[in-house]
């Protein structure tokens, strides 16, 4: 999509630190991190939200999982210490809709989240 915030970083119209692309997911460091370690890995086809996916996803969605373990061992994190989250909705806190796993790292992360 022309006007995504996600599509523009993928076509690298728009600056982003990313720490981790292949052929299927980019991942980059949010711009607001919620915790030291604050990563949001897309794919790069654009699909608004989980709840939009189809089962034509379905392997992009099995990459976009599989690319946590590409990210913990870029940035040296130990593989079992994090947290990934996918808000899906605006009232879950969806604020962008293109697809996208939160990475959350560094600090005790509480549960339930807020
Ligand atoms: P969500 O609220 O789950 O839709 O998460 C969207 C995330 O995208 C938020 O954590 C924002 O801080 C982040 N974000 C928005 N724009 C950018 C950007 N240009 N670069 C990096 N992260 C962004």
């Amino acid at each position: 999509m022309s006007d995504c915030i996600f599509c523009k970083i993928v076509r690298k119209e728009i600056p982003a630190q990313i720490v981790y692309e292949d052929d299927v997911v980019v991942a980059f460091k949010d711009i607001n991190p919620a915790a030291p370690t604050h990563i949001l890995i897309i794919p790069r086809e654009h699909i608004s939200s989980i709840a939009a996916a189809e089962a034509s996803h379905q392997a992009i969605l099995g990459q976009l999982l599989l690319a946590s373990q590409k990210v913990t061992a870029a940035l040296g994190i130990e593989p079992d210490k994090h947290r990934l989250v996918i808000n899906t909705g605006a009232d879950a806190g969806q604020t962008v809709f293109h697809l996208h796993v939160h990475l959350l790292a560094g600090r005790n992360l509480g549960w339930p989240p807020g």
